[in-house]
């Protein structure tokens, strides 16, 4: 059992223990006595469950020390019940344990072993895998969170212990399965060879799925209230437009591209686009020191211009985002986290929420685990008078529970699409009441859109966090690098024209999406949009006007499924 963590792999093996001791398929007990044998710190916490789930129905013995004399007198007792209803028909035990009193264990008939960290058993040549085999039982059930790594040999030793047999012995295994695998894959393998290794991969993968179980946390999603994601391109202001053309004019980024490694340069004027991007704010210290690409720049910026004040107006997306905050603010009591990668760009929320008198609170990266969890319990808390929660996508991290809003606007996209994965999994996870909705801001026709798009396609890649230079380089050729640097104008959705869609005409969606299309589902299936009719949230089209020229949205799954 393979399950990822949080899907109740413990309850389920305790259902199953109670099923097979009292009440199994023609309501007679099945067997007698189970054996749980776990790491020494999950002793107590396995007997724990087992009172939680079946309320002192069962007594379980847990073995958690004692002199050897001690231990040996208890498992001799576990071992000589028998019979319709043993006294106490439960062993937890842990591994060690296991195996310096594995002679009593192995006096008699188990019913049912269940080893929890069972890839602790991964190499059969060791002698807590030789006690455990030992065992007279054969009900074996090994449960592990951590995926099954790709060493051939440990999957077979795993697969061996629970069904002997069905990958035959260890020299079969190795001439059917290791040896042609590890050909195909040698990088100098023959076509046929190459063939012949996925063939034989594929064959293990089907003899091995007929006694391993995984599922991922993805089947919780129906269980919770409907997410409805939207990518929202907006209009770059006037301003905006100018300053991202004169840098363009001037830095030339693409032509800096020779050899087709990004150099440090290019990775510059990659952050200068994107700060552009989210408010003229965030270079206007460039423009007056005249820097390279914002040279005599400082003059389109609006008379007595000072970045004392927010200046929503001047950023097409700060000017969408005011709009849903204050419809949020006026027509619900919803709650809202506003996520950026730049904490400059946190700095203008936080002077747009002064002037607007919204109430927040900030994630800080360099605040305590403690202060953190107090902000986070804080803002959850119905009673807390706070409107937003803000955050850097950074220092977001796994974990991160903010239930209390169900709302979400990741401002700018990252490379990795990963991290805005985990942005979006805090407000739409277990706990979360209402329905919830996820505002992806992006620019319009410019290297946000590109990133986006980026970032869309390599959903399954990368899902390790790596740094911003690496990325760049690992996922982009020359030529895509070239076309990061192109600004796309006269177009609604640059994304949406590459699709060269044909359920849209003329910028309207004749056919909907096709059935059973969700949230994971391709862009390109998704709700396509480009007047504010089509949405299906009232906050988003009243924001429409403010800037917006293109929306995709979906739902995660409709309200019925939910109901068990
Ligand atoms: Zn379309």
């Amino acid at each position: 059992m393979a399950d990822e963590m949080g899907l109740g792999k413990t309850l389920q093996c305790i259902a199953l223990m109670w099923t097979l001791l009292r009440q199994s398929p023609d309501c007679k007990p099945e067997i007698d006595k189970a054996v749980v044998v776990c790491p020494s710190s999950l002793v107590k916490n396995w007997y724990h469950e087992v009172g939680k789930w079946l309320q002192g129905r069962i007594q379980p013995l847990a073995i958690d020390g004692g002199s050897k004399e001690a231990i040996d007198q208890k498992l001799a007792g576990f071992m000589q019940q028998r019979g319709l209803r043993v006294p106490s028909p439960i062993l937890i035990i842990s591994y060690e344990t296991f195996r310096l009193h594995a002679d009593v264990l192995h006096q008699g008939l188990v019913g049912l072993v269940i080893c929890d960290e069972g890839h602790r058993l991964k190499n059969s040549e060791n002698q807590t895998y030789q006690a455990l085999s030992r065992l007279q039982t054969v009900r074996r059930v090994l449960i592990s969170g951590t995926p099954i790594q790709n060493d051939l040999l440990e999957y077979f030793s795993l697969v061996h212990f629970v069904s002997a047999g069905i990958l035959g012995t260890a020299q079969d295994f190795k001439k059917r399965f290791e040896i042609p695998i590890l050909k195909g894959r040698d990088a100098d393998a023959s076509p046929a060879n190459r063939e012949r290794g996925e063939e034989k991969l594929k064959e293990l993968i089907s003899l091995v799925n007929r006694c391993l179980i995984r599922r991922t946390s993805d089947i919780l999603s129906k269980y919770l209230p409907v997410k409805i994601e939207q990518v929202v391109c907006c209009r770059l202001t006037p301003l905006q437009s100018e300053l991202y053309k004169r840098f363009l004019k001037q830095v030339k980024p693409a032509e800096e591209l020779t050899s087709g490694r990004i150099s440090v340069s290019s990775l510059s004027s990659i952050t200068a686009l994107k700060k552009l991007c989210n408010h003229p704010a965030l270079i206007h210290d460039k423009c007056v020191e005249d820097a390279d690409g914002f040279q005599g720049a400082l003059s389109f910026f609006p008379p007595g211009y000072n970045t004392k004040s927010v200046e929503p107006q001047l950023s097409g997306k700060m000017l969408v985002l005011d709009y849903i905050l204050a419809m949020t603010r006026s027509t619900s009591s919803d709650k809202v986290v506003l996520v950026s990668n730049y904490t400059q760009t946190l700095d203008l929320f936080e002077k747009l929420c002064r002037v607007r008198r919204y109430l927040f609170v900030r994630l800080d990266g360099t605040m305590s685990i403690k202060k953190r969890a107090k902000i986070v319990e804080r803002f959850n808390s119905p009673t807390s008078p706070d409107f937003i929660f803000m955050l850097s996508s950074k220092a977001g991290g796994c974990g991160l529970n903010l239930i209390g809003a169900n709302r979400l606007v990741m401002f700018d996209p990252d490379w990795n699409p990963a991290n805005d994965e985990q942005a979006m999994a805090r407000v739409w996870r277990d706990g979360q009441k209402r329905t919830c909705f996820i505002y992806r801001l992006l620019s319009t026709g410019t290297i946000e859109e590109k990133i986006f798009q980026r970032q869309t396609h390599k959903k399954a890649l990368s899902s390790c966090v790596v740094d911003e230079e690496q990325d760049v380089e690992r996922h982009f050729s020359s030529g895509e690098l070239r076309e990061l640097f192109t600004l796309t104008e006269d177009t609604a959705s640059d994304t949406h024209d590459r699709f060269k869609c044909r359920r849209c005409v003329n910028g309207h969606q004749v056919r909907p999406p096709p059935a059973g299309t969700d949230c994971t589902s391709d862009l390109s299936q998704w709700h396509h949009c480009a007047e504010k009719r089509g949405l299906q949230d009232p906050v988003l089209a009243a924001a429409w006007d403010a800037a917006v020229t293109f929306t995709f949205h979906q739902r995660s799954h409709d309200e019925q499924r939910g109901i068990v």
